[in-house]
């Protein structure tokens, strides 16, 4: 059973279906979350890449899991703070959120610690932290894909990431990823 049907079956949990319309009778286009989650060497990094090459789809790799380590290297061959496609990101960002990336960084990377899975099950949409962490997705996702994309995949895995798309960002789709057993063992040998 997929996390959202079980979030969303079992426990009950609504998604916040007005915001949509909201936006919709605004004429705003909505671009959506698919996160991918998962234990390590679970076939995330080829389902991204595959993901990747629809059209509609960017694929960003690890985003939330990765988006504060600035000397890394972006795969165009430039670190992550002098790559231009996340430069662009960045000033997209700052100037449509009016708020700064490295909030959003923060923000985002410290709710995806599995420590913080009870809070997120406990939260409230109406909690201010909660409000602000949706709204730095939204944008988020608006500067990666701009207007020829609709939606953005993030392969981090984080549950707990995945557990508040699903809960406070509307429009969000998690794939979770199994790996089978016989495959670890496989794996080990
Ligand atoms: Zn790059």
């Amino acid at each position: 059973m997929l996390l959202h049907q079980f979030l969303s079956g079992t426990l009950g949990w609504n998604r916040e279906a007005s915001f949509v319309q909201k936006l919709n009778l605004m004429g705003k286009q909505m671009t959506s979350w698919l996160y991918i989650s998962g234990r390590g060497h679970s076939g995330s990094t080829m389902l991204d890449a595959m993901l990747g090459n629809a059209d509609g789809i960017e694929s960003v790799g690890e985003l939330v899991s990765g988006m504060e380590r600035y000397k890394e290297l972006c795969s165009c061959g430039e670190t992550f703070r002098d790559c231009p496609f996340w430069d662009g990101v960045r000033q997209r960002f700052e100037a449509t959120a009016d708020d700064t990336w490295d909030n959003a960084v923060r923000a985002s990377v410290g709710q995806a610690h599995i420590k913080n899975f009870p809070k997120t099950i406990l939260a409230g949409g109406e909690q201010k932290w909660i409000r602000q962490l949706a709204v730095y997705s939204e944008h988020i996702a608006a500067a990666v894909c701009q207007k020829e994309k609709d939606v953005i995949v993030d392969s981090s895995k984080e549950i707990t990431r995945a557990l508040f798309l699903l809960r406070f960002v509307p429009g969000s789709k998690v794939i979770h990823l199994v790996r089978h057993p016989t495959s670890d063992l496989n794996f080990a040998e």
